[in-house]
This record gives C-alpha cells, structure tokens and sequence, in this order.
C-alpha cells in the first residue's frame, strides 16, 4: 500500500471518495474544517433521479420528491414538464454527514475542526480546533475543498476561477410539493431564479448571479410577492464556473468536485459530478490510471455542452427566452425534453436540433 491518502474538505465530493478509498484497504485521513460536517448550507440540494444510480436515497437525508418542472419565461408565461424520473430533495447536512459516517465505517479518520491551511512538499500545516498548526506528512493529497479550494489555491493547480454568488431563503407559504420552479431572464442574469419546495409549506427559493446577489435576490422576493416576514433562514454560496481546460492532478496531488470545477454551468448542480468524480478519483489512484482522462471520460462531454449551452443562454434576451418557451411549449418538443435525463445533455440537444429547426435563430447567440 503506498502513502496514507490526505483528503481536504469533508462535503460530498471528499466524503465519497474517502469512503471509496478506505474501501480499498488505504488509510485514510478526511479533514474537516468546520466543527459540524454539512453546516453551514450552501446549497439548495435537488438533485435528479441519477443520483440513485451512484446512491442508496435513505430516508435520513431525503426531504421531498418533485415531478415537474415549471420554468417561467420574462413575460409570465410557463411550461409545465413532466419528468420521466423524479427528483430529489436532500438535506446535505444530514446528506453529507451521511456521506462522511459511510467513510468512517469503512475505516477513515475523520477530523473535524481541521483547517488545512499550509503545505509544502513533504507536508501539510492544518490547524486543529486547540488553533495549534499541527504538521502531517503529505501523502497522496486530495483538494475536495470546494469552490475556494486551499489545495488549488496553494499549489497554483487550477489557475484564476469566476463564480456564480448564489443567494436563497428558506421561504414559508404554500408550495405545490411535486413542482419545482425556475424563472429565466433578467430576473437572475446569466443564471436563473429557483424555488425548489421541501414540502407544502416551505420551500428553498434562490438565484444566482455574477455580481450583487442581496440586491438581485430582494428584487425577486418582491416578484414573487414574498414578504420579510415569510423567510426562516438565508443561505448562500458561491457556484464555480466550469472551464475545460482546468487541470486537476499534479502528480500525487488532486483536486475533486467543486474543487476540480465539476459543476454544470447550465445548473450550477455539482453534487452528482462530485460523487462521479469521486468514482473516477478512487479507480485511478487504485488501479494507476490516469484521473483527468478518467473523469472527463465519465463527466466531460456532458460538462463541456453545459459550458456551451451556458454561453450560448448568457446572450439571450428576455424576449429570447419568451420564444424559447413558446417553442419548447409545443407538445412534440416538450416529451422529447421530458424524456431525456437533464444530467447528461448533450443528447438531448442533438435530438433538439434535429426535430427543431427553429432551435437555429438561437445560433445566433453563439457568435
Ligand atoms: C446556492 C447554491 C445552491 C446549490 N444548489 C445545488 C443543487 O440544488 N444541486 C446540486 O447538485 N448542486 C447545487 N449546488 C452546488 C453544490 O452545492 C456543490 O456542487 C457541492 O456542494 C460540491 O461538493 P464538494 O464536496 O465538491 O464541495 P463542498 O460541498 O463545498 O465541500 C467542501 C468541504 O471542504 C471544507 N473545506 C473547505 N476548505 C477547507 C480547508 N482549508 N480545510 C479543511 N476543510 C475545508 C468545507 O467546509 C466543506 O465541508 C449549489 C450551490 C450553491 C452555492
């Protein structure tokens, strides 16, 4: 067995691979800065129905199940889809204390109120909860240390990163349980406003945009005719923007999840691609493969066409998206969308554009 294998950052992405690796017979250290692994929440947590095929939904982390989609163009209007497969809502604290309880079984050390702060060469400076720099050796090094990742920061792997500011509430009122909804247009530009309910009467309700998320987010509580008074607690949390040509390994020394920027521009979801990386992270470190071609070969096409459509809706105008809406309202449009798993789009935008000239005066935005 080689060097114990050092993980940074105890969420989704680092958890699953610690649990995948100790799995394996390592030894495994999963370091954690916060007292409490999962808080705070920085994320709305709806995941499609792919996430069951990477994992057991236990009732412990799963919060509701939603069955449409309602997206909502700048004039009002909205198209209801219906989803092939339902999708999840997940508490990720309890979702990625679940995740980090599944490495501890498999052997793991998990240290909490450990900030990595520190490394060199032969070792790493991580600050324990007594506030002493305490010194490990190396090893085998793993940044799942998120969207400001330290690892990266430190060993200049992955150069200058943009981000999404997200910004959303816990909202009290009256939900439609099984639909989540997203609003296009200027309302969140270069993104989109959510409201994804955790039951009938509360719901997850956010945007995310490049620049002034408070001023953008009060704006859309006054859309939707939310009042002060109706908000149980604020979250928020920066969404990194996926580049393709991010590098995500420097000999024994990797980078993982939101880390590595295995984030969907199109969403912002990076919870599924965390754990799929997590996957290709513990089969190349086990079996001497190479990480960035395993993960791009499981994750890259479909990263990179989020890249492109993200690019290519960053131009659209408000009256762009009223006629996307009106086009993809047509019935025969809509199933073909329904019937395709939003994870993995590059699929679903062949077809698109095969079945739907009209899709072409969109070409426009790619130039
Ligand atoms: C507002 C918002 C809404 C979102 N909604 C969704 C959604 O609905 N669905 C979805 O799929 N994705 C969503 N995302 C994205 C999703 O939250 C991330 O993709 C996911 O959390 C990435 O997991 P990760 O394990 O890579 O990183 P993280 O979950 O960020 O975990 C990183 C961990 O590393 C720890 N850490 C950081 N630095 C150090 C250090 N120096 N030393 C030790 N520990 C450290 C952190 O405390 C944290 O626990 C959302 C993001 C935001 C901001």
């Amino acid at each position: 067995m080689p060097d114990t294998i050092n993980i940074i950052g105890a969420g989704p992405a680092g958890g699953y691979s610690a649990y995948l690796l100790a799995k394996e017979g390592y030894k495994v250290n999963l370091f954690e800065e916060n007292s409490g692994i999962g808080r705070p929440v920085q994320c709305t947590g709806i995941v499609t129905g792919a996430f069951a095929d990477i994992m057991d939904v236990k009732d412990e982390f799963l919060i509701n199940k939603v069955d449409t989609a309602r997206i909502h163009a700048p004039n009002g209007n909205s198209v209801d889809f219906r989803l092939d497969r339902e999708n999840l809502v997940i508490c990720r604290t309890s979702f990625d204390r679940y995740v980090a309880a599944m490495a501890s079984e498999a052997g793991a050390e998990v240290l909490h109120s450990h900030k990595l702060e520190a490394l060199d060469e032969r070792e790493l400076g991580i600050r324990d909860g007594s506030r002493e720099l305490r010194k490990f050796p190396r090893g085998i090094l793993i940044g799942a240390d998120g969207p400001n990742s330290a690892v990266a920061r430190l060993t200049g792997i992955s150069g200058k990163r943009r981000f999404w500011y997200g910004a959303q509430a816990t909202i009290r009122g009256k939900f439609e349980k099984n639909v989540f909804e997203v609003y296009l247009g200027s309302i969140a530009t270069n993104f989109f406003a959510w409201s994804v309910p955790e039951n009938e009467h509360y719901s997850r309700i956010g945007l995310a945009v490049e620049s002034e998320p408070n001023a953008h987010f009060r704006k859309l509580l006054v859309k939707l005719g939310i009042k002060e008074s109706d908000v149980a607690d604020y979250q928020g949390g920066l969404i990194p923007m996926y580049n393709p040509s991010v590098r995500t390994q420097i000999g024994s020394t990797y980078l993982v999840g939101d880390a590595a920027l295995q984030v969907k521009a199109t969403t912002g979801g990076g919870i599924i691609q965390g754990l799929i990386a997590a996957e290709a992270l513990a089969h190349s470190i086990k079996n001497g493969v190479d990480y960035e071609k395993e993960w791009r070969k499981r994750l890259g096409r479909d990263l990179y066409t989020s890249y492109w459509i993200r690019k290519v809706f960053n131009k659209f105008t408000d009256n762009d998206y009223n006629m996307l809406l009106s086009i993809v309202g047509k019935e025969r449009i809509r199933k073909l969308i329904e019937h395709h798993d939003r994870e993995f789009p590059s699929k679903l935008l062949l077809s698109l554009l095969f079945r739907e000239p009209r899709f072409l005066y969109f070409a426009k935005a790619l130039f």
